[in-house]
């Protein structure tokens, strides 16, 4: 171990705590240990499903979380959980796994975290080292204890309590964020990334509260949740951001693919079997985000779209920027605005 002394420790965890955000504190938490222990090379890898869009079938990969705030590389290989048996012995045991880098030069010595989540190991803190300190392994778990709580709060924080969704609190400042990485991200990347935003929203859903009550709205409002869940991959960001009204971020995806993916949603709400209610069906509004663009404007836009299918039937699938160009809707001069400033 680093000669620590406690006033160093103690700043260290301080500064752990700095930004009240998971991916700041995933960042810090791997600088802290930089300089606490000797290590070659200290990462953090995230356990991520990958769903089939046109499948049920699901598979858990592992994802390097990047020491800097931009998004994951959607191109990076991914590599299969199933396929690392180190990785899976650590994930099934819930211990520290200790192995040997034979690919690196020296081959130095590999130690495995687990990060706990709320029910099962989440992702992974791996260690390279030359040598078993067994002070340093401590030491990171000890801070992989104090984060994990801290992780859950955060967490906790983040969500609606009904749904386990993402709330509202946690839209502006994710979805600015994604614009920002899309003003930010070179012209190569531009033309690649790409993000797409959907209000969802139940239809007659008033009707559901005035003939079985409010608690059977819960129960329906949590099965849709969980269509949600099920349906859109674990890359899309999905919120709750009112009463009967959720919010789906896709990311990557061009006009058709976005398409098809939201009108499989909206198949999956009308076939569901809701306990007592039996059918309902929900509205969806699109709109793509675009670099310049702002949390409030993005929502405006796929509102109206909303709003649309609203007037024109419910339960289907409109994208703003298709009604505008058949002319069905008038494009708002705020977007000009934003524009020139
Ligand atoms: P539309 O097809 O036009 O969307 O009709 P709607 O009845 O769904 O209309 P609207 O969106 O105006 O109504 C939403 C209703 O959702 C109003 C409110 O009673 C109900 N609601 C809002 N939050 C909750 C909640 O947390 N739980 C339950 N059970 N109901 C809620
Ligand atoms: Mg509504
Ligand atoms: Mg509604």
């Amino acid at each position: 171990m680093v000669n620590v002394d406690t006033p160093k420790l103690l700043r260290s965890l301080a500064k752990l705590i700095e930004k009240p955000e998971i991916k700041a504190l995933q960042v810090s938490l791997v600088q802290t240990l930089e300089q606490l222990i000797e290590a070659e090379a200290i990462a953090l890898f995230d356990i991520r499903t990958l769903k089939q869009v046109e499948s049920d079938h699901a598979e858990d990969f592992l994802i390097r979380v990047g020491v800097d705030d931009t998004f994951e590389d959607d191109d990076a290989p991914l590599i299969l959980l199933r396929e690392e048996p180190q990785f899976m012995e650590c994930y099934r045991s819930e211990r520290m796994v200790v192995t040997r880098r034979e690919d690196a030069p020296g081959a130095p010595l590999r130690f495995i975290h687990p990060i706990l989540g709320m029910k099962k190991v989440s992702g992974f803190l791996v260690i390279d080292a030359a040598q078993h300190i067994e002070r340093d392994q401590e030491m990171a778990a000890i801070f992989l204890g104090f984060i994990r709580n801290y992780m859950l709060l955060l967490n906790d924080n983040q969500r609606d309590h009904l749904t386990g969704l993402l709330n509202r609190k946690s839209f502006d400042d994710k979805v600015m964020k994604m614009i920002l990485s899309l003003s930010t991200a070179n012209k190569r990347d531009a033309d690649k990334v790409c993000y797409c935003l959907a209000v969802l929203d139940i239809d007659h859903f008033k009707r559901v509260n005035d003939t079985y009550g409010h608690l059977m709205g819960d129960e329906v409002l949590l099965h849709f949740a969980q269509c949600m869940n099920q349906t859109f991959r674990d890359y899309d960001l999905l919120f709750r951001v009112g009463g009967e009204e959720f919010v789906v971020v896709l990311r990557n995806v061009d006009g058709d693919r976005a398409a098809a993916v939201m009108e499989r949603f909206r198949r999956v709400v009308e076939t569901h079997y809701f306990p007592q209610v039996g059918q309902i069906t929900a509205s969806i509004g699109v709109t793509f985000i675009g670099p310049h663009d702002l949390p409030g404007l993005v929502i405006d836009r796929a509102d109206q779209a909303l709003y649309y299918v609203k007037q024109h039937g419910r339960n289907q699938v409109a994208f703003y920027e298709t009604l505008v160009a058949q002319g069905a809707l008038q494009q708002k001069q705020v977007e000009s605005d934003v524009e020139l400033f």
